[in-house]
């Protein structure tokens, strides 16, 4: 077990709405998700349009079990879920963890509201046979596969968010999305969940020049996620959640000008697979 590295899998790293087209194909246009697997356990952060192909790989997998973690609802986080096979299959078991709406709303509520009527087709207990709904609050450390744990903390987004970090052997993932930061502070939430990371995948939504312009629609910069990477000794970091106006040569200039202060950085895409 010691030689399996943690895999993670990237299948949707664009923020807010899914784009098409041809500016769009290097780094691809599905909404938040991202495979963390570990040999046979596996777990999927954020169910954005990203879970429909992640969704039909774990068909193909033959994978029985899954458990998803929301960091939020907010429809770039969940609007794959109406769509992911495993959810009508009653031979697969998915077990759906969220705490973002701790104490205001359970992770069944909120399915239940998201899936219904007039908004879909069919309600939530069209499919409820083989799914398991568990809360959690942040802070909280989970354990919902054999030697892999789950880390999780508040972030500042509008409505509540959950930062994630998944360690399994002696390897250690983040996931922070959706944040917005300080000008001039380190979120120490942050920097706990991200400390000696081997990966950190950061809401890279904006530049540090357009926050002014856009203060309180919950999101962070490339430049912050560097901030906090080097103070908290990370070696990697993924810019995630780009922005759906910004082009491959856009991202791609933003990777560049990342690189050029930590040589961890990169700008997260569609398919793209690392191993820890
Ligand atoms: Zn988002
Ligand atoms: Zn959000």
């Amino acid at each position: 077990m010691s030689e399996v590295p943690l895999k993670v899998q990237f299948w949707g790293v664009r923020g807010s709405i899914p784009v098409s087209g041809a500016d769009y194909a290097r780094f691809g246009g599905n909404t938040a998700c991202i495979e963390v697997s570990c040999g046979d356990e596996r777990l999927i952060l954020d169910g954005g349009s990203g879970l429909y192909q992640a969704g039909r790989a774990l068909k193909k997998a033959g994978v029985a079990e899954i458990d998803v973690f929301l960091t939020h609802c907010h429809y770039d986080h969940v609007i794959g879920l109406p769509f992911f096979h495993p959810l009508y299959d009653p031979s697969t078991k998915l077990i759906l963890w969220s705490g973002h709406t701790h104490g205001r709303m359970t992770t069944r509520e909120l399915i239940g509201q998201f899936i219904s009527p007039p908004w879909f087709p069919v309600s939530a207990e069209y499919c409820t046979s083989n799914l398991h709904c568990r809360d959690f609050v942040p802070g909280d450390a989970l354990a919902p596969r054999a030697g892999m744990v789950v880390r999780t903390g508040s972030l500042s987004h509008p409505g509540g968010c959950v930062g994630y970090r998944v360690e399994a052997n002696g390897k250690s993932v983040a996931l922070i999305s959706d944040t917005e930061h300080v000008a001039g502070v380190l979120d120490p939430v942050v920097l706990d969940l991200i400390a000696d990371a081997d990966l950190v995948i950061y809401d890279s939504t904006y530049l540090e020049s357009e926050m002014e312009r856009y203060r309180g629609f919950g999101h962070s910069t490339w430049e912050q996620g560097i901030k906090l990477c080097k103070a908290a000794g990370a070696k990697r970091l993924a810019l995630f959640h780009h922005d759906p106006s910004r082009t491959d040569s856009q991202v791609e200039e933003i990777e560049r000008a990342a690189q050029a202060r930590f040589s961890g950085a990169f700008a997260a895409r569609d398919g793209l697979i690392l191993d820890l």
